[in-house]
């Protein structure tokens, strides 16, 4: 059979699969397809719109443009996509995103957008990925999920091709690796070693703990490590799954001996994701700072320093909890390394429109944000959105959105107060005015400037006034702080 897999791209909070990431999703079906003799070929969103929009010719634009995000991420079958879409017998459409986001070179598809797109075309269409799931999807935060007809396709299942457990995942990664021979750019790996939460019920807006906590074996991870670079990828980010601490009940032994085997293979970029500010000690900190790459950073998802909310939402850590785990990775991982950034570092998240939010709520946040300045403790993120509940939370089923109605004339507000006093303050901290930034990509052009990006988990971009020359490396000297991004020059 003739398969064609549609990467509309997929943001789940443990799991990122939109450029310059691979997500697992992509990679799993294909090896799934291929082991069963199918002839599998990998297309995304991006070549879609420009065969669809831009009669397959890649648009040009002139030194005050923007570059074309929305085309930026072709495949090597963006050439050929007539023929490849006229041959498709099953097209298999991945979509879906949970945690919304700002991208800086690529646009997630909609269901929306992509219903129109390939309603025509005869063959049989499945779609799959967190959009098939009964949570939904919508790209932006503060609303409620898309409410798309699906009938345009024959099958709608997040688990069409059967591979949700471990075993049947072992038994498809390592061939599903051969995907990226088809992908033009640079990707990093979205690395899968765990599912689930430990807690029993878990934080009001997240679907993520009704999902069995399952550990992957470290001689599978392994496997697949080794068959991506074999096809020549050597970035790796070990970010899906809800806490990196929590793997195999954070036994200090079982996270090296995870470890220890893909920093041997000497990556460019070994990052994680994710972490329980609960679950975070000293021990594990020392390994994850050994064994990754520079520019490391665990995300917290704190979502809030009101006590009132984190109590009404179940959430993971109280405001004590987190400080402490800010300190313990600030001491172990803040040595600025070779690269320009601290080796590791925290981040942490923060969700408007919770249960119980007032504006008492935004006060708490900023107290423990300016408490992090002032003891001299450093944040490589602060990541704000607004919360999107979905179907089958207790946050949707209790309260939906009567708080991001309620306090929605604020959010700016208080995330601007954030940004101005925090982020900026950190920002300078972190990379000081002559801090050398290396291996920086240069990725889109806006005007005459160009925006550029380390690889890895949340890299912070820096901004060049002048028109690089894209897809290009360059080392970079920091001149100047903007609230969540850095000015550069090239040295
Ligand atoms: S700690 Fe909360 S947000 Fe994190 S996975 Fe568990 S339930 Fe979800």
């Amino acid at each position: 059979m003739n398969y064609t897999i549609l990467d509309c791209y997929t943001d789940e909070p443990a799991g990122l699969g939109v450029p310059p990431y691979i997500g697992t999703y992509p990679r799993y079906i294909y090896g799934r397809l291929k082991k069963k003799g199918n002839d599998v070929k990998y297309i995304t969103i991006d070549d879609v719109r420009l065969y669809k929009k831009y009669d397959n010719q890649i648009p040009t634009i002139t030194e005050k443009q923007r570059s074309k995000i929305d085309v930026y991420n072709l495949t090597k079958n963006s050439k050929t996509i007539k023929e490849v879409l006229d041959k498709t017998e099953v097209l298999v459409v991945i979509l879906g995103v949970h945690t919304p986001g700002k991208y800086l070179s690529a646009i997630p598809g909609t269901l929306r957008e992509i219903v129109p797109l390939i309603e025509d075309s005869r063959c049989e269409k499945i779609l799959t990925g967190p959009a098939a799931s009964h949570h939904g999807t919508q790209l932006e935060g503060g609303k409620l999920v898309e409410n798309q007809d699906t009938d345009i396709f024959d099958t709608v299942d997040v688990d069409y091709f059967e591979i949700s457990s471990f075993e049947d995942i072992d038994k498809v990664a390592p061939a599903g690796a051969q995907i990226v021979k088809q992908i033009l750019d640079i990707r990093v790996a979205e690395i899968e070693t765990a599912s689930g939460c430990f807690r029993d019920k878990g934080c009001s807006f997240c679907v993520e703990w009704t999902k069995p906590q399952l550990y992957r074996e470290q001689k599978n991870i392994h496997e697949e490590v080794k068959a991506l670079v074999n096809t020549g990828v050597s970035r790796f980010r070990l970010g899906k799954q809800t806490c990196f601490y929590s793997y195999k009940d954070g036994k200090t032994e079982e996270i090296k001996k995870l470890l220890e085997p893909i920093s041997n293979s000497k990556p460019d970029v070994l990052h994680i994701d994710n972490a329980n500010p609960a679950r975070v000690n000293e021990e594990i900190t020392k390994l994850i700072v050994k064994y990754c790459t520079p520019g490391n950073i665990a995300a917290f998802g704190v979502e809030s320093f009101d006590d009132t909310v984190v109590k009404k939402n179940n959430l993971n850590s109280t405001p004590e909890t987190t400080m402490k785990a800010i300190k313990i990775i600030n001491k172990i991982g803040g040595k600025r390394s070779s690269n320009g950034f601290h080796h590791f570092l925290p981040g942490v998240n923060i969700l408007f429109g919770l249960n119980g939010e007032t504006k008492q709520t935004h006060v708490e946040n900023m107290k423990y944000l300016h408490q992090i300045l002032d003891e001299k403790l450093l944040l490589r993120r602060i990541n704000i959105r607004q919360v999107v509940p979905y179907k089958g939370t207790t946050l949707y089923e209790n309260v939906g959105n009567k708080f991001l109605r309620k306090n929605k004339t604020l959010y700016w507000k208080w995330r601007n107060q954030i940004r101005q006093e925090i982020d900026y303050e950190m920002l300078k901290r972190l990379v000081p005015e002559n801090t050398i930034i290396k291996n920086v990509f240069s990725e889109v052009y806006d005007g005459k400037n160009t925006f550029l990006r380390q690889f890895g988990t949340y890299p912070l971009i820096v901004g060049i006034k002048q028109r690089l020359e894209l897809k290009k490396f360059y080392n970079i000297k920091v001149t100047g702080h903007m609230l969540r991004s850095v000015v550069g020059k090239v040295v």
